[in-house]
């Protein structure tokens, strides 16, 4: 039988919108109803709840399910939460047990394979929760459980690579005028490249040597909770801004910053993340796509934070963003062909870095 004592304990029904059943007797049902919960709380998880004897037995689960079975990820059981927990989705106050905002990631039905105190194993029957997955109770601690997907991935889902070497533009000059319209323009930023690697609504920054470099800009750290559970490679370049103008010498303060000063330098010298690029999304490899789609599958990210911002692109009169350039007093420009797939650390021709006129010579966009 379950039991709502601890949840009871938890929570304040004068303080909490949590539902909070009165009275003793819990509703029973058929042990085949799932929910699962993003929890943006002091630490994003997933809470995953499968209803079980009156109760949504329940695991926090730090980086939610995996989606490829040689993964097992820290579950940590919690309280029987009661059946109406199932519908629940808003904002717990700040101060209270979980406070934060929580969002019904999924939910639908699942099947029970096996059940005891060692071992979970169901098949979710969800929109985003699918197949079937074992909670395994570790030895010596009762909270502490792993789950891992007990079937192989789904057909065609690839795997979220470590890194992708950044592909990098050849200096030179504008595209011809007749070609115009087949390129796309961006500013020349001027910064450090990084790749940011999502997953589990972590994000892990390298730089283009693939050393990681996720200590030094603890500021963007919370891309990674704004994708949640959704599974990204970004390239794209970190720049510090003053007066509205990338700042060389500021960012290098924060490159060469012991991990100590990391965090001091936030407030001195905030950094921006701009990504201009996308090489892998929720399973599949990007790379083979034409620039102008991955450029579309970016923006339907919806990447905006304090600290991070897709910067535009212009399809076409390459001269005028040149031109803008100068005025803004920018490195140059990237010319990059609409049609060209993302060429692993190539210095490929379908991208062009173009100096403006106020700098000695070409960029080397690195
Ligand atoms: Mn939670």
């Amino acid at each position: 039988m379950g039991d709502l004592s601890e949840y009871r304990r938890r929570r304040d029904p004068r303080r909490t919108p949590e539902p909070i059943p009165a009275g003793d007797e819990l509703p029973r049902g058929d042990d085949d109803v799932f929910v699962i919960q993003e929890h943006h709380a002091s630490s994003l998880h997933w809470d995953v709840r499968l209803e079980r004897d009156g109760v949504l037995a329940s695991w926090a689960v730090p980086k939610g399910l995996p989606k490829e079975p040689d993964v097992s990820r820290l579950a940590v059981h919690t309280e029987d939460h009661p059946l109406e927990y199932a519908t629940f989705h808003g904002e717990i106050p700040a101060g209270e047990y979980g406070a934060g905002t929580m969002t019904i990631w999924d939910h639908g039905r699942y099947e029970t394979l096996h059940w005891n105190d060692h071992l979970v194993e169901v098949v979710f029957h969800g929109e985003r929760a699918q197949g079937r997955y074992a909670f395994v109770n570790m030895h010596g601690d009762d909270n502490a459980w792993q789950v891992k997907r007990a079937e192989p991935a789904a057909e065609g889902w690839e795997e979220l690579p470590p890194f992708v070497r950044p592909m990098s533009a050849r200096p030179g000059k504008l595209p011809e005028e007749s070609a115009d319209d087949e390129w796309a323009y961006e500013f020349d930023w001027d910064g450090q490249r990084a790749i940011v690697r999502v997953q589990g609504g972590r994000a892990t920054l390298f730089d283009e040597t693939a050393t990681e470099i996720t200590h030094t800009y603890p500021e963007l750290r919370a891309i990674g909770g704004q994708l949640g559970s959704t599974e990204a490679l970004l390239d794209g370049e970190i720049v510090a801004f003053e007066q509205g103008l990338p700042n060389r010498a500021a960012l290098g303060r924060r490159q060469s910053a012991a991990p100590a000063q990391a965090k001091r330098l936030v407030t001195a010298h905030p950094v921006m993340y701009l990504p201009y690029d996308l090489l892998h999304l929720d399973g599949a490899s990007r790379l083979r796509e034409p620039y102008l789609r991955r450029r579309e599958l970016l923006a339907e990210l919806g990447l905006t934070g304090p600290n991070w911002q897709v910067p535009e692109h212009y399809v076409g009169d390459g001269d005028a963003v040149l031109r803008a350039a100068e005025t803004h007093g920018l490195a140059g420009i990237v010319a990059k062909r609409a049609d060209s797939e993302y060429r692993p650390g190539k210095r490929s021709p379908g991208w062009i870095a173009v100096a403006t006129k106020k700098t000695a010579g070409p960029q080397d966009y690195v």
